[in-house]
């Protein structure tokens, strides 16, 4: 209904150079994307801010980061580009994960426009492209364009050593099982399903592959399956020597849905594909248990390998890479590769939890900030960043589902939630890595630490604003909460309120927490159906916002704070509201009363909320 904010920031823009005559610059501008445009304006001290320039969204047609070897002429080094309107913007950001935040965030609002099928992934500098040399601005990319992947891909092997060469080792012809960008001048770029002639495969990480133009590079091995070819030794899911029932017994002993490994079948040259799960069996029976599908070969053809009917490859390794993103006539898609000697490794498909893995050589831990639900929280550094580290006491959380979760969880991402930067979950303790809230002296607090009488009705209105538009995003994100509260809120040294621990209470294993009937569920924030049903929703989320705004006009007061969670209840039921706080204007306190409708569907939404809070600071 109303633009929603998405990301803002300052970085630096570079002029667009729209006529050949106009001016080449590099301007600092503040950046604000919303669900409509890209707008940028010039920050003036003491003025209001100057609107520059104005993209609609739907215009955009291309968004991603720029790979160049050049220097750049700004202080911010990492630029990406927009394509929109025939026009290209590059924008540099300060940082690598502020660009990655930006283009996917840009990604996913333009992800439905009418895209570009290829981009230049190289500047237009002095009247042509670096990439491909062409001399026309406007002349069609020369790499296929992905209009969502930037996030998820896996990473990749340590570059080859240069040193190794490309020698002759035959003729043997490899598939691309997916698209390569190079990363490196050695490298060869790879374009799904297409065919190159392998030249060299004695480093296992990089192949050096050759195109049918002749040009020769290096390429991810676990990018490329030698074509009619059987040779897939080098696999991860692949198991050798492994009986029917041992597999079963790995299998089951991971009990991961979708765990599954390739073997030999006791007919001479068949495979079986073994995989778990805990579907639902004919009986409407949740029943752990591992199917085997056996490997087919049509009489004909040239792609003549499936497992269900319709999907034919002409390789086993084509076949396994499809099933791992497909169901496609299987119980489940082929989640986890397991081998006999590794266990479960990582798998291709879940790429996105490799890739939030936290390196435990990566991250420092340092002092304690505190201590809640789940644990310890240490104060810690991960890649020159400062980072507070939730250590996880193992009795405290479900991790199995927390796992599942944390993946949904790290790709929510908003200035006004404090971001999950990723997890660490191959080590004990288990350990979750945020955003760092510095709130000067004392680490990160909370809403309700602020000193009583020193908060400006600015500050409380722009808390409530904050935590409104967090909460927007996340109900647009059709995530909930469950646990709004002031306690989960962290101030930062400007009074800039970020929201925490969303979603989290899902994995609280302590039933004093989870059951609305104990002692420690905050009755006192939840609405009446969570307390009644546990029926949580959006909606039930807004009641709580309607709290946490009564907590900041209290300056921290705790609601209700001499009653106990039965009196709550009761004063509920009979239609008795929290009172208006003292420093509330009347104008807030009505949006507080319309959080706490009985009926959720009379409550505002956050999308509302938002709007209604913004036009009271505009007063
Ligand atoms: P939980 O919600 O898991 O019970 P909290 O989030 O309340 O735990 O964390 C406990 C304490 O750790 C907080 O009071 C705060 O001082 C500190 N803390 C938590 N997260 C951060 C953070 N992102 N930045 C700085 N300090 C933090």
């Amino acid at each position: 209904m109303f633009p929603r904010v998405i990301l803002k920031g300052t970085m630096i823009k570079k002029s667009q150079q729209k006529k050949k005559t106009s001016p080449c610059n590099y301007k600092e501008r503040f950046f604000v994307l919303d669900t409509q445009d890209l707008k940028y304006s010039e920050r003036r001290p003491g003025k209001k801010p100057m609107l520059k320039g104005c993209i609609e969204l739907s215009k955009i047609k291309c968004v991603e980061i720029v790979c160049s070897e050049i220097p750049i002429p700004c202080n911010y080094k990492y630029p990406f580009q927009v394509f929109h309107n025939n026009h290209y913007l590059y924008i540099f950001a300060p940082d690598n994960d502020c660009r990655q935040r930006w283009v996917k965030a840009l990604k996913e609002e333009t992800k439905r426009n009418n895209l570009v099928a290829k981009y230049h992934p190289n500047f237009w500098m002095d009247g042509k492209w670096k990439c491909c040399q062409q001399t026309e601005k406007l002349a069609p990319g020369c790499h296929v364009y992905d209009p969502v992947g930037y996030a998820s891909k896996k990473p990749l092997p340590q570059l080859p050593d240069p040193e190794m060469g490309l020698r002759d080792a035959g003729q043997m012809k490899v598939i691309a099982l997916q698209d390569y960008a190079p990363l490196g001048d050695d490298d060869l770029p790879l374009h799904k399903d297409k065919e190159y002639i392998l030249i060299k495969s004695s480093h296992s990480d990089w192949w050096a592959v050759q195109d049918d133009k002749g040009n020769t590079g290096f390429v991810p091995s676990i990018y490329v399956a030698e074509k009619s070819s059987n040779n897939f030794q080098r696999f991860e899911w692949y198991n050798k020597n492994i009986t029917r029932g041992e597999a079963e017994v790995l299998l089951m002993k991971q009990g991961k849905e979708g765990s599954f490994m390739v073997r030999d079948s006791r007919q001479a040259g068949v495979y079986t594909v073994s995989v778990f799960t805990k579907a639902a069996g004919s009986n409407g029976e949740k029943n752990p248990r591992v199917k085997h599908y056996q490997i087919r070969q049509t009489e004909t053809g040239e792609a003549t390998y499936y497992l269900a009917e319709k999907y034919l490859f002409s390789t086993i390794p084509e076949l396994i890479y499809y099933h791992q993103h497909n169901a496609a006539g299987l119980i489940t898609r082929l989640r986890h590769p397991v081998s006999q000697d590794g266990g479960c490794s990582q798998d291709i498909a879940d790429h996105s939890k490799d890739q939030w893995e936290v390196d435990p050589e990566e991250l420092t831990l340092g002092q304690e900030l505190g201590s809640g639900q789940f644990g310890l929280v240490l104060e810690g550094r991960w890649r020159g960043k400062r980072v507070a580290v939730k250590m996880v006491r193992e009795e405290c959380m479900s991790d199995e589902e927390f796992k599942e979760e944390a993946r949904v969880m790290m790709r929510l991402s908003h200035c006004k939630l404090v971001q999950l930067y990723g997890v660490r979950t191959r080590c004990s303790p288990m350990c979750l890595v945020f955003e760092f809230m510095d709130r000067g002296g004392g680490g990160g607090g909370n809403p309700r630490e602020g000193k009583k009488g020193c908060l400006s009705q600015d500050t409380m209105l722009g808390m409530c604003l904050d935590v409104s538009e967090g909460m927007a995003y996340l109900e647009s994100s059709n995530f909930l909460h469950r646990d709004l509260a002031a306690r989960n809120c962290l101030v930062s040294k400007n009074n800039e309120v970020k929201i925490s621990d969303f979603g989290m209470t899902r994995f609280v294993l302590d039933d004093q927490y989870t059951s609305s009937q104990c002692s420690k569920f905050p009755v006192k924030w939840s609405a009446p159906e969570v307390i009644k049903y546990c029926k949580f929703s959006s909606k039930s989320d807004v009641w709580s916002f309607g709290v946490l705004m009564w907590e900041v006009y209290n300056e921290g007061r705790l609601p209700y704070e001499n009653r106990t969670n039965g009196e709550v209840v009761e004063s509920l039921n009979s239609g008795l509201r929290l009172l208006k706080p003292r420093l509330a204007p009347d104008a807030v306190h009505q949006l507080m009363e319309w959080c706490w409708k009985e009926k959720p569907e009379d409550r505002p939404s956050f999308a509302v909320l938002l709007h209604q809070l913004a036009s009271l600071s505009d007063l």
